[in-house]
């Protein structure tokens, strides 16, 4: 895909408040809440932001942490990793590689084959639905 790459008033007004604050300045959706934590429908999860395909349905697990989770995305150069040192421990962070969009982290503790968790906000993410 063509790197989308779009001003802050843009996003702003394409974007809802929430979808805002997590994909274009990095916060965190609160655990539990969001739309897909538990979804179990066959599809392919896109980036809100520029439709991106980012996660397939078939990658996804119960990771118990109420985000959404996968051990891979589709295509690794459809993602891209950033060092995150905001917390004390230094964390990677998974962004979308079209539009810079935060998804959320990647942590080395998810399941085979992988072991690769991709902790990601639903909030970021948009469904479409296999038939
Ligand atoms: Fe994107």
């Amino acid at each position: 895909m063509k790197r989308v790459v779009k001003s802050d008033e843009e996003w702003r007004a394409q974007l809802t408040p929430e979808q805002y604050r997590v994909t274009r300045q990095a916060d965190t959706e609160s655990p539990f809440t969001g739309e897909y934590y538990e979804s179990k429908e066959d599809g392919v999860y896109q980036c809100v932001c520029c439709g991106n395909d980012l996660f397939s349905s078939e990658t996804k697990f119960d990771s118990g942490t109420g985000w959404p989770s996968f051990w891979a995305p589709v295509a690794e150069e459809n993602v891209i990793y950033r060092p995150d040192y905001k917390l004390f421990a230094p964390r990677t962070e998974v962004l979308c590689a079209v539009c810079d969009a935060h998804l959320g982290h990647m942590f080395p503790d998810g399941p085979p084959p992988t072991h690769k968790r991709f902790c990601i906000n639903s909030v970021s993410l948009k469904l479409v639905k296999r038939e």
